[in-house]
């Protein structure tokens, strides 16, 4: 069972970003550039696309992705990121549904710095506009010498467990019948453990304990850190907040198995798609309780 957008197979090589004389003889003309007509990847036969540094053209911002067995691989900024959320980019999707597990890692990676570097462009100290320093892994103001980094957002998402039953939640944005793990951002100051205890409690009114840790995905619409989380719950009377949630319900394992199994065809509720870490939470909640 392998996770979307996990196994980054690049050598970040962090040496090299710290080197400027070696960043820039690696960025020679016939270096390798990864393709993007925006920030949608460009594909043949299911695998990412590339062309040469010299394609970037004069003045381009380069990101260092990273060594590919000992080969600098490079991204060129796009003059805008992408604001919108995931599903809203159908071109993006049909695109990683073909990508090599391989290549969507790599890819997810690129994403997320490059969208980063397109809507980071000044300094937030003081508003003058900053360079790309690092090889794309940092960003610097000349004017008030504040260094920038991209960013990691962490979001716990959790399964909650009752006496064998789960606690799944929709909210009105997910496709038609589509129940998923509840999640919310970590907020400064918090364990992921309390995270995911305060979130649950303000979405469904369900107080937890026992909170362990599972898996991680990274998830670059824009640059979200999943972190995937199984807890018990103490009750099972919910109390949903209709601001975060449309509808929250227990499912038994039957259920689940049925969704996760039957996909689209689903005749119960529809589980969350095969790349997203809530349908891999509950393939692994079927295997723990099998
Ligand atoms: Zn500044």
């Amino acid at each position: 069972m392998t996770l979307a957008f996990c196994g980054q197979p690049l050598d970040r090589a962090d040496p090299v970003r710290a080197d400027p004389e070696r960043l820039a003889s690696l960025a020679a003309p016939d270096a390798q550039l990864l393709l993007l007509d925006r920030l949608i990847p460009r594909l043949g036969e299911g695998r990412l696309q590339w062309g040469r540094v010299a394609d970037a053209g004069e003045g381009a911002e380069l990101v260092f992705l990273g060594l590919r067995e000992g080969e600098p691989l490079f991204a060129s900024v796009p003059e805008g990121g992408d604001t919108d959320p995931a599903y809203a980019r159908r071109e993006t999707w049909t695109a990683l549904a073909r990508l090599a597990d391989e290549d969507l890692a790599l890819y997810g990676a690129a994403r997320s710095v490059l969208d980063w570097h397109a809507r980071h462009r000044f300094c937030a100290q003081c508003g003058q506009p900053t360079t790309l320093a690092k090889g794309g892994w940092q960003r610097d103001c000349s004017s008030c010498g504040a260094s920038h980094f991209p960013r990691v957002d962490p979001v716990a998402i959790m399964l909650v467990e009752h006496e064998g039953r789960v606690l799944l939640g929709r909210n009105a944005g997910f496709p038609q019948g589509t129940y998923s793990a509840l999640a919310g951002f970590v907020e400064p100051g918090e364990t992921i453990e309390e995270a995911v205890a305060r979130e649950v409690l303000e979405e469904a009114g369900v107080r937890v304990r026992d909170v362990r840790y599972i898996a991680s995905q990274p998830w670059p619409f824009p640059s979200q850190l999943m972190i995937g989380c199984h807890a018990k719950a103490t009750s099972d009377v919910l109390a949903i907040d209709p601001n975060e949630l449309e509808d929250a319900r227990w499912f038994a394992r039957a259920e689940v198995a049925e969704a996760i199994e039957n996909g689209e065809a689903s005749t119960g509720f529809k589980a969350p798609t095969s790349r997203a870490i809530a349908h891999y939470l509950l393939r692994w909640w079927l295997e723990e309780t099998a």
